[in-house]
C-alpha cells in the first residue's frame, strides 16, 4: 500500500513532549511570541464539548471558548460534516467580482436575517484583523466616493483591541501592540474608554456615560469633523480592556454624535457577535445601529477561519454606483471561502436550534450572580459582565481602586492557580476574563465560578 500523503510530516507522532517542544521552539513562531512564555507550553491534542485534552491526557475546562470563539463547544459533528461535505463538492472557487457560489450567498442571506436591520450586504474575510482593515478602508472609500477624501481619520478608544495588521493595530488602543513595530499608520486617534470602574470626569452636569461619549465630540472638534471618517468601537471591550461593559447611555450618545458630525459608526463585534452577550449583536442592548458591523470568531465557532463586515444600505449604494475604475478595490484570495461559509451556516444553525443566544443571557446572569459574592472581597475591585462574557478585576487596594504594581505577578499567579484547578482562561493584567462556550451547563457555570473564587483566595491570601 502506498504511503498516505502527510505521513512524512508526522515527525511528532510518538515523540515525547520535550522532543515536540524542541521542534516547536526551533521552527514555530507564535502569536505574541516570546520564549519566556513558552518554556513549557501546553500541547493540545483533542477537544470535546467544554474540555480540551493535552498531550499528557489531562483535561481542562475551556473557560474562554478557545480564544473567545468556540461558541458551540469542541468536536461538533455537525460542523465537521458541513466542512467535509463542502470540501467534497466545491473546495475552493474565487468570489472576486464575476464569480460567486452558493455557500457565500446563503451565508449573506442568513446574516441579513440576524443582524441590525439597516445592514444590507456582507463581505467575508479570514478573521477579525482583516475585518477591521476592511471596515477602515470601506469608511474611507465611502467618504472619498462622496467627494470628501479628506475625511479619512479613524477615532477609536484606549484599551480597545481591533487586531494585528497595520491598520487594525493602529486602531487598537493598547500601546504594546505597536511599540516595537515602527510608527503607527497615519490618521488614528484614541479617546478614553467608558470604563465605569475607572473613568473619571470633572463634569458634574452629565452622567459618566455621557461624559465618556462626549470625549468623541471633543476629539472631532479638535481634529475638524471634515477630517474624520469613522469611530470604531467594541460594544464590550474584550481583549484590550478586560471585559469593559459601558454604561447604558454611552452608545446612544455616541450614535447621536456620529450623526451630528457625519461619522460612520463601526461596531467591532468580533468578540460580542453571535450571541456572546445574550443578544445576537451587542449594540442591540442599547437600541443602537452601526453603519458597519464587523465580526469573526463565533461565526464559525473557530472551526474554520472566517470573519467579515456588513455595511448599511447607504454604503452598499455607493459601492454599486461608483464607476468601475473607482471601485472598492479590496479583496483577499480566500474571501468568502466556500468551506468557511458552509461551516458558518451550520454553526449559526446550531446557535438558533439550541437557543444558544438566550442561553448566553441566562447562564451569563447566573455566572455573574455566582461571582457577586466576591464583591466584598478586599482584592476584588469589580465583577462585571454581559451574557457569557465576564471580568473580575483584582486590585491591590479596594478602597482606592489601586492596581497592583507592574511586575507584581498577581495576574500570572491567578492564571496558574486557575490552571492548576483545571480551568483555562486569560488574565489580562489583573482582570480574569471568562467567556465559556455558549453550550456550558449550569453545573459547569457553578464549577467555573467556584474555581475562580478559590484561586483568588489562594493567590491574595484573603
Ligand atoms: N477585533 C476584536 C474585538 C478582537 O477581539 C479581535 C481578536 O481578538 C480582533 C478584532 C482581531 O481578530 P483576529 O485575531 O481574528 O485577527
Amino acid at each position: 500500500m502506498s504511503k498516505p500523503y502527510g505521513a512524512e510530516v508526522k515527525v511528532t507522532e510518538g515523540a515525547t513532549k520535550s522532543e515536540i517542544v524542541l521542534q516547536d521552539n526551533r521552527h514555530l513562531i507564535h502569536p505574541q511570541h516570546h520564549p519566556s512564555d513558552h518554556r513549557d507550553p501546553e500541547v493540545w491534542v483533542s477537544g470535546k464539548g467544554l474540555e480540551l485534552t493535552n498531550l499528557e491526557g489531562k483535561q481542562y475546562l475551556d473557560g474562554l471558548s478557545g480564544m473567545w470563539n468556540v461558541y458551540v463547544g469542541h468536536g461538533r459533528q455537525e460542523l465537521i460534516d458541513a466542512a467535509s461535505r463542502q470540501l467534497k463538492s466545491l473546495d475552493f472557487a474565487t468570489a472576486y467580482a464575476g464569480s460567486t457560489h452558493r455557500p457565500a450567498i446563503e451565508l449573506a442571506q442568513t446574516l441579513k436575517r440576524l443582524v441590525y436591520p439597516n445592514i444590507e450586504a456582507f463581505y467575508f474575510t479570514l478573521g477579525g484583523s482583516d475585518a477591521t482593515d476592511s471596515s477602515i478602508r470601506t469608511a474611507r472609500f465611502y467618504w472619498g466616493s462622496k467627494g470628501r477624501p479628506e475625511k479619512f481619520k479613524i477615532i477609536s478608544r484606549k484599551l480597545s483591541y481591533h487586531g494585528s495588521t497595520i491598520g487594525a493595530a493602529a486602531a487598537t488602543g493598547v500601546e504594546e501592540f505597536s511599540r516595537v513595530f515602527g510608527p503607527r499608520a497615519n490618521g488614528f486617534l484614541h479617546i478614553d474608554s467608558p470604563y465605569p470602574y475607572r473613568f473619571v470626569t470633572a463634569r458634574s452636569d452629565v452622567s459618566p456615560g455621557i461624559a465618556a461619549a462626549d470625549l468623541l465630540e471633543e476629539a472631532i472638534l479638535r481634529e475638524g469633523a471634515d477630517t474624520v471618517a469613522a469611530f470604531i468601537a467594541e460594544p464590550v471591550q474584550g481583549g484590550g480592556g478586560g471585559v469593559i461593559v459601558p454604561p447604558d447611555d454611552y452608545f446612544p450618545r455616541i450614535r447621536e454624535i456620529c450623526d451630528r458630525y457625519d461619522l460612520l459608526l463601526i461596531s467591532d463585534e468580533v468578540i460580542t457577535g453571535f450571541g456572546r452577550t445574550g443578544k445576537w449583536f451587542a449594540l442591540e442592548h442599547w437600541g443602537v445601529k452601526p453603519d458597519i458591523l464587523q465580526f469573526a470568531k463565533g461565526i464559525t465557532s473557530g472551526y474554520f477561519p472566517l470573519g467579515g463586515i456588513g455595511v448599511s444600505g447607504a454604503i452598499k449604494e455607493v459601492m454599486d454606483s461608483v464607476s468601475s475604475d473607482l471601485r472598492w478595490m479590496h479583496g483577499y484570495t480566500c474571501s468568502a471561502h466556500p468551506v468557511g461559509c458552509a461551516v458558518a451556516i451550520a454553526n449559526i444553525g446550531i446557535l438558533e436550534d439550541e437557543g444558544l443566544v438566550e442561553r448566553s443571557a441566562g447562564l451569563g446572569a447566573r455566572l455573574v450572580d455566582k461571582l457577586h459574592g466576591l464583591n466584598s472581597h478586599p482584592h476584588v475591585g469589580e465583577v462585571r459582565g454581559l451574557g457569557l462574557l465576564a471580568g473580575i478585576e483584582l486590585v491591590a487596594d479596594k478602597g482606592a481602586g489601586e492596581r497592583y504594581p507592574s511586575g507584581s505577578g498577581v495576574g500570572r499567579r491567578v492564571r496558574d492557580a486557575l490552571f492548576a484547578r483545571g480551568l483555562l482562561t486569560r488574565v489580562l493584567d489583573e482582570t480574569i476574563c471568562l467567556a465559556p462556550p455558549l453550550v456550558v451547563s449550569e453545573e459547569d457555570v457553578d464549577r467555573i465560578a467556584g474555581i475562580v473564587i478559590d484561586a483568588i483566595i489562594e493567590v491574595t491570601g484573603a
